[in-house]
């Protein structure tokens, strides 16, 4: 069984449809990049794979739970237990300081803060910014609060590595540098990792590739073979 199966997936917002019964699953300790135009429901996948959103229609299992019947509380389990967020946008509590910030999801899920701490510690050193641990969100440049979300996020050794145009706003040196230390991580971790992007040459770096259009699948390309040949867009 794959980690995550995503099985005729609708979202809509009001009248909008977002996503039409997309269908895709990802394999455990695999890693793939999502790809499509703006607006194409990159996002509102990886939200409702990372428990933050309901779909609308359709199934989504992870690990067997079946997401959109757990309550609000088991889903917020579900997410500290098993999801990794490295938002586009960098959501940093602007009133603490960076490390209490990568430590909060530890704090809340009630693990041993220690081996956080020294994870996030090693972390942080391997991406040069060590010296930022100690200083508020709007001391950093926008790349070293990326560096700090991608270490929030890796703190607990998530099952699964959701990242949403992660290297959105950097130049091509550094998106394949980003890019390379999600894969070399989540390799590390054992974690399963989903890149969304826009950008095709990030997306070349991943063998396993979902294309999105308009809230469908319009292709896969994986190294398992599992996924049938699709029916050309129309
Ligand atoms: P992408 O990440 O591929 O750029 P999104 O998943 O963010 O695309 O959005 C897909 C479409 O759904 C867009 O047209 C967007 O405007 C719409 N959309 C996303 N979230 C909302 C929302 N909360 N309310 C209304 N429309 C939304
Ligand atoms: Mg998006």
């Amino acid at each position: 069984m794959s980690l995550v199966e995503v099985k005729e997936v609708k979202k809509v917002f009001g009248d909008f449809i977002a996503l039409n019964g997309l269908s895709l699953s990802l394999e455990e300790g695999e890693q793939y990049a999502i790809l499509g135009a703006s607006g194409s429901g990159k996002s509102t996948l990886l939200y409702l794979i990372g428990g933050l959103d309901k779909s609308d229609g359709g199934s989504l299992t992870v690990d067997g739970n079946h997401l959109n019947k757990l309550s609000d509380e088991k889903l917020a389990r579900y997410r500290n237990e098993y999801v990794g967020f490295v938002f586009q946008f960098h959501f940093l509590l602007p009133s603490m300081n960076c490390l209490k910030n990568i430590l909060l999801p530890a704090e809340i899920g009630g693990h041993k803060i220690k081996a956080v701490k020294k994870r996030a510690l090693e972390i942080a050193s391997h991406l040069g910014v060590t010296h930022c641990l100690n200083k508020y969100p709007f001391q950093l440049s926008g790349g070293e609060q990326q560096r700090i979300n991608i270490i929030r996020a890796l703190s607990l050794k998530p099952k699964l590595l959701l990242c949403d145009e992660p290297t959105g706003n950097l130049d091509s040196v550094n998106s394949n540098k980003v890019t390379d230390l999600l894969k070399d991580l989540a390799k590390e971790f054992k974690s399963t990792l989903a890149v969304v992007t826009h950008d095709s040459l990030v997306a070349d770096a991943f063998e396993n590739q979902f294309v999105i259009r308009d809230g469908e699948l319009a292709s896969a390309r994986t190294g398992f073979g599992a996924t049938p040949p699709l029916p050309p867009h129309t």
